[in-house]
């Protein structure tokens, strides 16, 4: 048994309300499989909408749903050995045979089934249009997640990014790192203090496992919409050297990776005399072809200025070079076939310093093109604010327009980072410059949209849930507001203010934490307020849920304790979380222009008349 199973074994975190994590979605074969061929059989769910084939015969997905642990369930075809075609399998009749599903049988049957139709949307795939135009939805709350993601790529018959987080920021991308205290932490200056990485507690393989189970369960793949799987933010350089392996292996079903240099380029001086060390570091023919390529993008090239990006960048680009490899011998080694193999790669500069300009996106693309790299998405730095409309739309349409004169010559799209809570007509402007040749990246809003959820429950352990992640943000504001450390405390104070002067109350309540306590606990609960909105994620893998920093993305059982009070709240809650992520995503499509409003129009009707969760799953699937 592999550690992480053990460990989640041993301290009863079972998949049912911790899922995601192990690479794995069964964690007790033996109990499983003796259930579904014993006596126990009528407690096992057998998923008919799953159902898909291979030349070795039908597969059925099956879940305990008491545990979460699944199998499969392969009706032969034929008189084939079913049991050597993955592995720990049990026979269950003369052509019958269960395994259970683990990542590694997973790992085959992507091969199986693109094997045997290169056409299927099982798996996440690289399909043109992906490639091209697109949303990109974060998946914080995975199972909770996706048939809100489901729903609405069904209803609006577009593909999306429908899974997608940073790694090793978000997601654990490596669960024996995270067992044997290895993982690093990130630092975030608003908070004063860093955080273990990987601070939603789910691991890279277990939601690649995660997302393709969820499209069986609920029967979206027999509708064949092409999505895509973006591992975001794949850190090069710096000090993922060490562990870039680790990283690569961890990615495997991603079908999208969006490569970010910000590692290797904090820690790159240029040298004095730039022009001297690009003549002596960098290829003459990658060069003149980048000049070339640039000067036929109608832009002209400072020769100083171009000798310093070049300078710059070009430690950092050879790393991604390398990566790149990497990423795709991965998936040489395990996949059979091309459309298995096949990924979509996104080059993030928003992470360089100040705003964009449109020579360095188009030296950077020649960069990419010369070395043979081509970028489907680059995400310029438009100055956006998480979560924030950008104030002047005039000048937004002025910057993309400058950026997509670039991109278009290059056949590149434009993703737009830090993308959640930008206004309509913010998000209009990006759909119209680009003739949606766009990704729109939303993360945040999600765990957003959950609070908003819980707060309208009626369910009483909702409730409370939500009472209790409201009081926790409201602690770490207080902390932050009166803090020694300056960022921190002007940040905690900006968000307090905010929510303080949005509901008409004086904002100016800093002059005890006494006297900011009653302004803040005078304020009734609200996924509005700004200080909810800051501190919310944090929530998530808090050891007892404690506004303390010393407790916060707590990979130990009690981390995962507090993670599985959000995957155990009620049908209600799930019913409108999933309307909740679907509603912002079809207002993403329409307003970017990636649906026609009647589409939407008639998306959004069909939302509102769901009496129950069941209805809503059993309306995703064909
Ligand atoms: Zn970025």
């Amino acid at each position: 048994m592999t550690l992480i199973n053990e460990f989640l074994l041993k301290n009863k975190l079972r998949i049912s309300t911790n899922p995601c994590v192990s690479p794995d979605f069964c964690l007790d074969w033996p109990a499983l499989s003796a259930k579904a061929m014993g006596g126990k059989a009528a407690a096992i769910v057998r998923y008919q909408r799953s159902e898909f084939e291979t030349s070795a015969g039908r597969w059925t997905l099956f879940e305990d749903p008491a545990t979460g642990d699944c199998g499969w369930q392969l009706d032969g075809a034929g008189n084939g050995d079913l049991l050597g075609l993955l592995s720990d399998g049990t026979a269950a009749g003369p052509a019958r045979a269960l395994f259970p599903a683990t990542f590694a049988n997973l790992l085959k049957i992507k091969n199986l089934v693109q094997e045997r139709d290169p056409a299927s949307t099982l798996f996440p795939t690289a399909s043109e249009r992906l490639g091209r135009s697109t949303l990109g939805i974060g998946a914080r709350f995975t199972t909770l997640h996706w048939p809100g993601v489901e729903w609405a790529m069904a209803h609006l018959a577009i593909g999306m990014t429908a899974n997608q987080n940073s790694i090793p920021r978000e997601l654990v991308y490596d669960v024996d790192a995270m067992l044997g205290g290895r993982l690093d932490t990130v630092p975030f200056p608003f908070i004063g203090t860093s955080v273990p990485e990987g601070h939603q507690g789910q691991s890279v393989e277990g939601m690649s496992h995660g997302c393709v189970l969820s499209k069986l369960k609920t029967g979206f793949h027999r509708r064949r919409i092409a999505w895509s799987f973006n591992a975001d933010h794949q850190p090069i350089g710096g000090k993922f050297d060490s562990r870039e392996d680790q990283l690569v292996t961890g990615c495997v079903l991603a079908s999208y990776i969006t490569f970010d240099l910000s590692p290797e380029l904090a820690q790159t001086a240029v040298p004095s005399d730039a022009g001297a060390w690009v003549k002596s570091n960098v290829p003459a023919e990658l060069l003149a072809s980048v000049r070339t390529r640039v000067a036929a993008a109608g832009l002209a090239i400072n020769e100083a200025e171009f000798s310093r990006l070049v300078a710059y960048v070009w430690p950092a680009m050879k790393k991604m070079k390398r990566r790149d490899e990497k990423y795709r011998a991965a998936r040489e080694g395990l996949f059979t076939t091309a459309v298995g193999r096949e990924y979509l790669r996104e080059l993030s500069i928003d992470e360089l310093p100040g705003l964009t300009t449109p020579e360095t996106t188009a030296v950077m693309l020649s960069l990419c093109e010369a070395l043979g790299m081509k970028i489907h998405f680059i995400a310029p730095a438009f100055g956006f604010q998480k979560n924030m409309p950008y104030p002047d739309n005039a000048a937004l349409k002025a910057l993309i327009e400058k950026q997509w004169a670039v991109c278009e010559k290059f056949g590149a799209s434009i993703g737009f980072h830090s993308g959640s809570g930008k206004s309509a007509e913010n998000y209009q402007v990006m759909g119209r410059v680009t003739g949606q040749r766009l990704e729109i990246k939303t993360s945040g809003r999600y765990t957003y949209e959950m609070g908003r959820a819980l707060a309208a429950s009626k369910d009483p352990a909702d409730k409370a849930l939500w009472g209790d992640w409201y009081r926790f943000t409201l602690e770490l504001a207080l902390l932050g507001a009166f803090s020694a450390d300056p960022t921190e405390q002007k940040m905690a104070r900006v968000f307090v203010s905010d929510a303080l002067a949005k509901a008409g109350k004086p904002s100016n309540v800093f002059e005890s934490p006494a006297a900011c306590r009653s302004a803040l606990e005078a304020l009734p609960a609200s996924p509005e307020h700004m200080f909810w909105f800051e501190y919310n994620f944090l929530y998530v893998l808090a050891a007892g849920g404690r506004a303390e920093k010393a407790a916060l993305g707590d990979h130990t059982p009690a981390g995962y304790a507090q993670r599985s009070r959000f995957y155990s709240i009620s049908a209600e809650g799930r019913l409108h979380y999933a309307r909740n992520v679907a509603r912002y995503i079809v207002f993403l499509a329409e307003t970017t222009g990636l649906s026609t409003a009647a589409t939407c129009a008639k998306a959004r009707a069909r939302l509102d008349h769901y009496a129950d969760l069941e209805a809503l799953v059993a309306d995703i699937g064909a």
